[in-house]
């Protein structure tokens, strides 16, 4: 991103699912852990989840062994705490992969358990991977059904139960102070710095936003994170704070956007707080509080202020539907799948050249079939040909669709492990779009890699939505009789 004038590239893009105009926008809304602070992933999961495993041997559970391991789920899958299943589901919810505890889902059972379902989110039993710091958790809960179908796990009542207990404990280790004690000695470990996100907040400081902090951090943690990653690239002189108008810490998102609560400001270093009982008054650094006193502060609401957050539930979903702020999510791995995609671009036209001779050959063999069939009822119009000649061409049909599909397999195996091995794509599942794309979909106006992707597009920037695209549209036309070839 050196040359400013250059166009961004597609990882570093801003994509747009609703119209926004920034010069329309008062003020910007942001979180601050993986999204204005990016944090290398396997050192700040592995950290987190080396406390929960903790936490589970002190009750006595043989987890001394475990490993995190930082490919076996992603962000958007769904966890079906009922059954001890990892699931990966289309927009419509259907079941598109399945995994047992770490163990791939024999076809046959993922059908008989999630065939007759679509996964609905609200429903108890299924937990949706809403953040990166979802990985820690889920990684242990696969690896603990495991144990658990062997019956390693005495005490344990089931896979519910075991959720209970995962989700307690990774609740303590966020929540007690040691995890984010490691993280604050050694920023340099787990904190992936970009000099470019302050550059860019420095834009639309000076542009005339209002920006605003607002995280689910404690005070000491977000000072500490929010120096380091701030202070360091900014011009002499300045420091993260000067950014803000107003900073709020333990916000208590998502309860931030839908409660009142009391706010408190923090009237020392130490985190020394006053209570504010009529709410924030003026600009400075605050604890709790809610949206509301925020919007009542600035004198803005609604599609005056964009949001931006990682957390697709807590930070777009909450934030859109009872604010109707503007929202951006922010999809780190966007980065990798995107890469991936590109560099499968020739294998891709590839798939989809074959893909459409095999369409071709399945009309074919469907019209044949029906030929057959009318010849051997005797009606409708009857074909040029005896049964014997038809089965003929049957046969080949059918030896040239063996063969596209042994050239077909490898390819689509390959797309399907693009960005993570085992599931594939972020925002597809199988040909169509995923649960999560429709998440993102439905209450991201906009989403990106990382915040500094707003540096290239300027906080001037006019960001339209794409004409959506719908299966009839020209150009992905139906397959009619005409298109099929002659025979041979
Ligand atoms: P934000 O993304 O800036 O709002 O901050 C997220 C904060 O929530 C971090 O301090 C995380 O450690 C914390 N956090 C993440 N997951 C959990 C959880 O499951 N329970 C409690 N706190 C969490
Ligand atoms: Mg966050």
């Amino acid at each position: 991103m050196s040359d400013k004038n250059a166009p961004p590239l597609r990882e570093r893009g801003i994509y747009c699912n609703r119209t926004l105009n920034l010069r329309s926008i008062k003020a910007i809304g942001y979180d601050m852990d993986y999204t204005l602070v990016h944090y290398r992933v396997d050192e700040w999961e592995r950290q987190a989840y080396g406390y929960i495993r903790r936490k589970l041997l002190a009750l006595g559970w043989p987890v001394e062994r475990l490993e995190f391991d930082p490919d076996l789920v992603i962000r958007g899958l769904t966890l079906d705490i009922e059954n001890g299943n990892i699931l990966k589901a289309n927009r419509f919810g259907y079941v598109k992969q399945a995994y047992h505890g770490t163990r791939p889902m024999d076809f046959g059972v993922q059908r008989a358990e999630h065939s007759r379902k679509l996964i609905d989110l609200a429903e108890e039993r299924y937990e949706f991977l809403n953040t990166l710091f979802s990985l820690s958790e889920a990684c242990i809960y696969a690896q603990l059904v495991d144990m658990l179908d062997e019956n390693r796990l005495p005490g344990v009542i089931g896979y519910s139960d075991l959720y209970r207990f995962v989700r307690a404990s990774t609740d303590e280790t966020h929540i007690e102070g040691e995890l984010k004690a490691d993280i604050t000695a050694d920023h340099d470990r787990y904190v992936e710095l970009d000099p470019e996100t302050p550059l860019a907040l420095l834009d639309q400081h000076h542009a005339g936003k209002k920006l605003v902090l607002i995280t689910n951090s404690e005070w000491s943690y977000t000072r500490s994170i929010m120096q380091y990653a701030f202070d360091q690239f900014l011009p002499e002189g300045m420091t993260w704070r000067s950014l803000f108008d107003v900073i709020i810490v333990s916000a208590r998102k998502p309860a931030f956007f839908t409660t009142r609560s009391p706010v408190f400001r923090v009237a020392t270093e130490e985190g020394l707080l006053e209570p504010c009982s009529k709410g924030i008054q003026s600009d400075g650094i605050y604890l709790g509080g809610s949206a509301d006193q925020v919007e009542d502060h600035l004198g803005l609401s609604g599609d005056e202020i964009l949001y931006v957050g990682d957390h697709v539930f807590t930070d777009v979903h909450v934030s859109k539907d009872i604010l109707r702020w503007r929202t951006a999510l922010i999809l780190r791995e966007l980065e990798a799948d995107l890469s991936g995609l590109a560099e499968f671009q020739n294998d891709q036209s590839r798939l989809s050249t074959l893909m459409a001779e095999k369409e071709e050959h399945e009309f074919r063999l469907a019209s044949l079939r029906l030929d057959t069939m009318r010849r051997k009822v005797g009606y409708g119009p009857q074909p040029d040909a005896s049964i014997k000649e038809i089965d003929n061409r049957m046969g080949k049909v059918r030896s040239k669709l063996a063969k596209l599909d042994q050239q077909i397999a490898p390819l689509a195996t390959a797309a399907g492990a693009i960005g993570n091995a085992r599931w594939g794509p972020l925002m597809r599942a199988g040909n169509d779009k995923s649960q999560l794309a429709t998440q993102v979909e439905r209450y991201a106006d906009i989403y990106m890699s990382r915040v500094s992707n707003f540096l290239l597009h300027t906080p001037f920037t006019y960001l339209r939505s794409r004409r959506g695209s719908l299966p009839h549209d020209p150009g992905d036309m139906p397959l009619v009789a005409d298109s099929v070839g002659p025979e041979e």
